[in-house]
């Protein structure tokens, strides 16, 4: 059984269908692709699926074979069914130890909360001697590890990450990739969206592009990448 199931979701505003009869669904274990335009629709699926802040107009969301319509955010949240944002987001006046501990006092399976924090902050890389900074002292990629810890904390089956690599640096970049990678070994499912082209080909197995609401194509990374639709897409014609 997929461990989420998109039916046909669909998401306007006003006039403008954000997102339009979208249907896929993504496989246990499997690290999933999402790339598209500017505008396409991308971080509104990841708002469908989340129902952070709000679910579709029509089409069903199915996690774990579960129907997640009427559940609000924080219940499918701890479900399992963790998200990122695209603007990477830490309580600056909180330190990085509290920032993990606010997603694990939220949800979350295992160990007590404050065990939990150390274990996904140690995952991504802190030292016991950074849980007292403050998260607004952080680098921008520091920041990105933060927002991923606290994510971790809420132990997920499926992370939704929105464009974890932007505003990085090139060997920050690799450096993600790296982590991403060490997330999905520990089985965790992974829908990834980004803007960077190298991220997608380093780490999805099967990589969906969006256009103007819609699904254009769902393949292998390497065959998507060729598609005459998705290069019309990108360049505009
Ligand atoms: P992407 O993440 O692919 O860049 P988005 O999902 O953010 O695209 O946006 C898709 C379209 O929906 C855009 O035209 C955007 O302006 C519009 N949109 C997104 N969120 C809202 C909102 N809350 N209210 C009105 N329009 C929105
Ligand atoms: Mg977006």
């Amino acid at each position: 059984m997929p461990l989420l199931t998109v039916e046909s979701a669909s998401k306007s505003f006003g006039a403008l269908r954000a997102v339009d009869g979208v249907s896929f669904s993504v496989e246990p274990g499997e690290l999933f692709g999402i790339a598209g335009p500017n505008g396409s629709g991308k971080s509104t699926l990841f708002n469908l699926i989340s129902g952070i802040p709000f679910g579709p107009d029509s089409g069903r969301i199915l996690f774990a074979g579960e129907d997640l319509a009427g559940r609000k955010g924080h219940q499918i949240a701890r479900l399992g069914l963790v998200r990122t944002f695209q603007r990477e987001t830490a309580f600056d006046t909180l330190s990085v130890f509290d920032n993990a501990l606010m997603g694990a006092t939220y949800g979350g399976k295992g160990p007590v909360p404050e065990e939990r924090s150390a274990e996904a902050l140690a995952f991504v890389g802190f030292a016991p001697a950074d849980f007292d900074r403050k998260a607004a002292e952080l680098s921008v990629y520091d920041r990105k590890r933060l927002m991923l810890a606290s994510a971790l904390a809420l132990s997920p089956r499926l992370l939704l990450l929105d464009e974890p690599a932007s505003g990085l640096t090139k060997p920050e970049i690799e450096a993600l990739i790296a982590l991403i990678r060490r997330i999905a070994a520990t089985g965790a499912t992974i829908l990834l969206i980004e803007h960077v082209l190298t991220v997608l080909l380093a780490l999805s197995q099967r990589l969906m592009v969006l256009n103007e609401g819609s699904l254009l194509v769902l393949d292998r990374p390497d065959v998507v990448v060729r598609d005459p639709r998705v290069i019309r897409a990108y360049l505009g014609d």
